[in-house]
């Protein structure tokens, strides 16, 4: 089997995998903050540490990942201003007329997010941990930090003190200087903070807020960061594997992670950071301006299925941007729609037969070959349409490795429609050889030959449409 490779933010090379644990590999994986619907950029996120988890199970580790959902004390801004998204939840909801709480708000996107990520076939984590039930904990790790000496309170709030760890922003590769310096003044709202990068551990100065809990520094709430490191070492320990999120995390969110982790334990926080690209929307930047911030509720709505934005963002490599138009997502649906019915021919004609062992197989072998490379998903795609299309490899084989794929893709091969199910096997074994007989004909441009193999295909009752992938057919 080939040997993984990632690429490691904090490194900023590809490197081996070796895990902590071969029996229990640990991800971590920033979840999302249930104010509102999960966007395409969060959705990509979520897609990308799914066929990465899928990715190492097919590699024969066992993983056990856990999701946060941020349920309290992300703030609007990255510079610890503005208002609590929870909080804007509600006011929202306020302007529509509707009287909710904090805890009605989180509970309903907590929920939408559960429905898109099942919609999705993205597999649940082993633990969803949302961050209200862990205040402790994150209490916990603020004392480690106080006593330690990373910790100081001001009348506001407790913060980090950056400039007490020296390796403060190892993961971005910026200079603290120029960090500090480029601060702008005006972002200062706490006169007591000792440096502008200090980030906010607990918040003492919203005594209205409909979240407090009781604290050694007084009632307040916890800041973002801290939840994630706090549930993160709770559950996999204060070392682990791999830690995911978007691109737009590395600069300030897992920066912080890794310096309140860190110097909490003295240990080394994560061994491989891997981010995702952005997702621009017909080449633009989302924004609130374009008001191009589409959700599951836009996808569905349009006529699509989750999983061909699924099979969308199973075309581009996680670490490039992807461009959303519908125009691509439209494309990603008849991909997944060929695929799909493929499937189902081989399923059909596969009906009731052993299946077939391709643990030794070539194709998997080169499936796995793609995963291996720092997760090339596009590559391993490609692999599956050489499958179907392969003149070569018998229908139980192909049954076998594209269910095997499967395992990472997520796209429910297996539970293709029968849409052949009006035909006979004999049929099916017919229309398959003409198809490749045709394909061979195509390929020695003998176009005459390839007409009439289109017309008795079509006698057959079948449709043949030529895709980039290939010619597949599909019942008339
Ligand atoms: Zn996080």
């Amino acid at each position: 089997m080939a040997t993984l490779h990632f690429y490691n933010t904090l490194t900023r090379q590809r490197e081996q995998f070796v895990p902590i644990n071969p029996e229990k590999v640990t991800l971590y994986t920033c979840g999302p903050t249930v104010y509102d619907y999960a966007h395409i950029g969060n959705l990509r996120a979520y897609t990308f540490a799914d066929t990465l988890k899928r990715a190492l199970a097919f590699m024969g580790y066992k993983v056990f990942h856990v999701m946060n959902t941020t349920d309290v004390g992300q703030l609007d801004s990255d510079a610890d201003l503005g208002e609590d998204k929870i909080m804007i939840g509600v006011r929202r909801a306020a302007e529509r007329g509707e009287k909710v709480t904090v805890w009605d708000i989180a509970h309903l996107y907590t929920e939408k997010f559960i429905e898109d990520r099942d919609s999705m076939n993205i597999l649940p984590p082993d633990k969803l941990a949302p961050a209200t039930e862990h205040v402790p904990q994150m209490i916990e790790l603020i004392k480690k930090l106080e006593a330690k000496g990373f910790a100081y309170r001001t009348s506001k709030a407790v913060y980090f003190d950056v400039t007490k760890f020296p390796t403060y922003t190892k993961l971005s590769g910026q200079k603290l200087e120029n960090l500090l310096e480029g601060v702008r003044e005006e972002v200062v709202v706490d006169s007591e903070k000792r440096n502008p990068m200090d980030f906010r551990l607990w918040q003492l100065d919203q005594p209205n807020h409909a979240m407090l809990w009781d604290s050694p520094w007084g009632k307040g709430f916890p800041g973002w960061h801290v939840e994630c490191s706090a549930m993160a070492m709770t559950y996999l320990g204060n070392h682990i594997d791999i830690h995911t999120g978007g691109v737009d995390h590395i600069p300030v969110h897992h920066t912080n992670e890794i310096a309140q982790s860190e110097a909490a334990t003295g240990e080394k926080f994560v061994n491989y950071w891997l981010h995702n690209e952005f997702i621009r929307v017909d080449n633009v930047k989302m924004s609130k301006s374009k008001n191009n911030f589409y959700s599951m509720k836009d996808i569905v709505e349009k006529g699509f299925s989750p999983l061909d934005l699924r099979y969308l963002y199973l075309e581009a490599h996680y670490r490039f941007p992807q461009n959303f138009t519908w125009e691509a997502l439209e494309g990603a649906r008849s991909a997944r729609k060929n695929l799909v019915e493929q499937m189902s021919m081989f399923l059909t004609l596969h009906e009731g037969k052993v299946p077939e062992d391709v643990s030794k197989n070539e194709y998997r072998e080169k499936f796995a070959t793609y995963l291996a490379d720092d997760l090339n998903i596009p590559g391993a795609l490609s692999v599956v349409w050489e499958v179907v299309k392969s003149s070569e490899l018998s229908v139980g084989t192909k049954v076998a490795l594209l269910a095997a794929f499967d395992t990472v893709l997520g796209l429910k091969l297996s539970e293709a429609p029968t849409l052949y199910s009006s035909f006979s096997a004999e049929e099916i074994e017919e229309i398959l050889k003409i198809v490749n007989d045709r394909e061979s004909a195509k390929k020695e441009k003998d176009w005459t030959l390839a007409d009439e193999l289109r017309n008795r295909l079509t006698e057959k009752k079948v449709r043949v449409i030529d895709t980039k992938e290939g010619t597949v057919v599909v019942p008339a």
